[in-house]
């Protein structure tokens, strides 16, 4: 059991202005923030508020004990997702959202072998431009929901010929176990107005839907096709069942 920590007041009244708990069927989601964030965005400084989620067994309104556990927790063993948050998100009419699954490989490294880097900069730069959205950055969704070493073990097989969604299953997975619901209501406490999503993949609008999300537009995002993601991006046309309607063809929802 960790000791009990004597924090000092001041701090925890503090933090606790900054913290809302949302009750789920598992337990408790804890959302921090708002806190600044000014981004650079393609060489132009960019206003976002951010807000980070940590899931607790424990339910609970004293965020002093949550706090408590957390040096004891292991967190940077398990990422927390987050969100960006732009412009008057609570009120205004109008949002563009964008759910965006991590990729070490391709956010971080700048990776050709998919397209998300380039998807992650341009949904910012939409919200931005847009003037009010957010761009939900999902911590436990690399690789489809494989995780990052399995992730490694499926490019290898996609290396010898198999497609991206044979890679997934032959290594005992199913090809997509990505889960919105904690990024769902994460949203809808932040919103309750309607949204417009980014998104070519099908299965999130229905998800959102299902999660109760009034969902009023679909938007696209679509572009750095190159010769070594083009078999991949087929791939998700084929037989993930991705909307192909844009200019180009690519997609890596
Ligand atoms: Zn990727």
């Amino acid at each position: 059991m960790p000791m009990v920590q004597n924090f000092d007041p001041g701090m925890i009244s503090l933090l606790q202005k900054k913290i809302k708990m949302i009750k789920t069927d598992e337990g408790g989601i804890y959302l921090v923030g708002p806190i600044k964030l000014p981004v650079n965005l393609l060489g132009e400084t960019a206003e976002f508020k951010w807000y980070c989620w940590l899931n607790c067994d424990e339910v609970t309104e004293d965020f002093e004990r949550i706090i408590g556990k957390l040096s004891s927790a292991n967190l940077a063993e398990f990422q927390q997702s987050s969100v960006l948050v732009h412009g008057d998100f609570q009120n205004a009419d109008h949002a563009l959202i964008r759910f965006h699954s991590i990729c070490h490989t391709g956010d971080i490294f700048g990776s050709k072998r998919c397209d998300c880097g380039y998807q992650l900069k341009q949904s910012m730069k939409h919200i931005a431009e847009y003037g009010n959205g957010a761009l939900f950055y999902l911590a436990n969704h690399e690789g489809r929901g494989i995780g990052l070493f399995s992730k490694a073990l499926a490019y290898i097989l996609q290396e010898n010929g198999y497609d991206t969604v044979d890679a997934n299953l032959k290594l005992g997975f199913v090809d997509d176990s990505r889960d919105y619901s904690d990024a769902t209501k994460v949203l809808k406490a932040l919103r309750t107005k309607p949204i417009t999503l980014m998104t070519n993949n099908p299965r999130k609008l229905e998800a959102l839907s299902q999660a109760g999300l009034d969902v009023e537009e679909r938007g696209q995002l679509w572009g750095d096709v190159s010769e070594y993601n083009e078999k991949y991006l087929k791939t998700k046309i084929e037989r993930s069942g991705h909307l192909n309607e844009g200019e180009g063809c690519c997609n890596n929802d």
